[in-house]
């Protein structure tokens, strides 16, 4: 097709300042006849979205922090550029359901990305999901939402990615139908992987972000020392693919080059491999049906090794804890998410061990699960007792 033939893709970008916008926006970049920004969210950092705003010249710019918004509205003026800035949690939604966006990149970190993602599947948008936390809080709700717009739902974490890539195109659901028998998420292990209980229990923040393969916003870095990475990974994918529990297996693959895999009754296992390097899935759903130029290096393999591993949930409870969430069905994984996002905040501000992570998910699963979670009401209800919880559990591990 030639470039003057395609109908640019109006984009909203929700979490537009952080490593999944950025590389979303580098992608985009790229493709200037393809792609149209239509808004850019952030929360707090006021002159990345300036830079941002400078380069991409998007209609909205909103900052979810009014102080924030108040900054940038300053910044914007003076410089003379044609960008409105909004503020608060509400525009979120406004800029993730306009009748101008067909494509959302929902890439904030948390549920706090929940209500504007989930507002945009009911609005029929084309959604290239980051945001795990919105399918393991509200998975039931949110595919129902897809369902009943007609939304398109395109995954952009990496393994499931590599798992859409790997199933057949019409893949419905139906394993038995498809012939899938297993879907295999691959797992980097961490950069604890090799290291002691004793030296993880006082494992320091730094240690924990420190990623040996991929460069990730704070917080999912430390679910991938933890491994809840990988158990919100396979929640995720339960929604994704419809798939079982038990039709869902982790591997650990250090090396980060297979990015997950799919089994099939016939023995075949399809993989996707490539560089670790988020623009591959981005550039595949911006792109989808279509294969677009990324900036990825290619994969080098000559002289590569590549090992597979079981992995240890006596040293990362995390990813068991995820599990047993998913067993419990209802409200556990809102209540796992939620717990998890006060621990790793704690953690990573010094203020409880790395241990304590997985002690208080446990513990607030224990008080919690087994509540109501047939409405997004009675998810965010969980999502806040679990908190509160949580955050009491934690307070009372101070010294
Ligand atoms: P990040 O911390 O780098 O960026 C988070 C973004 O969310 C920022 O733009 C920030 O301004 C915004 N944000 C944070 N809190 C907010 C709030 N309360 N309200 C509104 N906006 C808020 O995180 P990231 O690494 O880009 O990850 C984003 C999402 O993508 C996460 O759900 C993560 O699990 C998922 N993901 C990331 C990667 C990766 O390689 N970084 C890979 C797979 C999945
Ligand atoms: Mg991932």
């Amino acid at each position: 097709m030639k470039s003057g033939d395609i109908k640019p893709r109006v984009l909203t970008i929700l979490g537009a300042t952080g490593t999944i916008g950025v590389n979303t926006l580098d992608v985009v970049a790229r493709h200037p006849d393809r792609f149209e920004v239509f808004a850019l969210t952030g929360a707090t950092q006021v002159e990345r979205m300036l830079e941002q705003c400078r380069t991409h010249r998007p209609r909205f710019a909103v900052m979810s922090e009014p102080a924030a918004a108040a900054a940038l509205r300053a910044r914007v003026a003076a410089e003379g550029l044609a960008v409105e800035v909004l503020e608060g949690t509400a525009a979120l939604t406004e800029v993730a359901t306009a009748p101008e966006v067909d494509t959302l990149m929902a890439a904030i970190v948390g549920a706090a990305g929940l209500p504007a993602t989930l507002a945009a599947a009911q609005a029929g948008k084309r959604i290239l999901l980051a945001n795990k936390e919105t399918l393991v809080v509200s998975g039931q709700l949110f595919m129902d939402a897809i369902a009943a717009s007609g939304a398109e739902l395109l995954p952009i974490d990496s393994e499931h990615n590599a798992i859409f890539q790997a199933l057949p195109r019409d893949f419905s659901g139906d394993f038995q139908q498809a012939g899938v028998k297993a879907l295999w998420l691959t797992a980097s292990g961490g950069p604890f992987r090799t290291l002691s209980a004793e030296a993880i229990a006082a494992a320091t923040p730094a240690q924990a972000v420190a990623h040996p393969n991929w460069v990730m916003g704070k917080k999912i870095s430390v679910d991938s020392a933890s491994l809840m990475n990988k158990g919100l990974e396979v929640i995720e994918a339960r929604w994704l693919f419809n798939a079982r529990p038990e039709q869902i297996k982790v591997v650990v693959h250090p090396q980060s080059i297979v990015h997950s895999m799919v089994e099939y009754a016939d023995g075949s296992v399809i993989a996707q491999m490539g560089t670790p390097d988020m623009r591959t899935p981005i550039a595949y759903a911006l792109g989808f049906p279509e294969r677009i130029e990324a900036g990825v290096s290619a994969l080098e393999l000559m002289g590569r090794q590549l090992t597979f591993e079981a992995p240890d949930t006596a040293r990362f409870p995390c990813l068991q804890l995820a599990f047993d969430a998913l067993a419990a069905g209802g409200n556990a994984a809102a209540v796992l998410n939620a717990a998890n996002e006060v621990a790793v905040a704690r953690f990573l501000d010094g203020a409880v061990p790395f241990p304590a992570i997985a002690a208080s998910i446990a513990h607030t699963l224990d008080a919690l699960a087994g509540g109501a979670a047939d409405t997004l009401d009675d998810l965010l209800e969980a999502d806040r007792q679990a908190r509160s919880v949580a955050d009491a559990y934690l307070g009372a591990l101070r010294p």
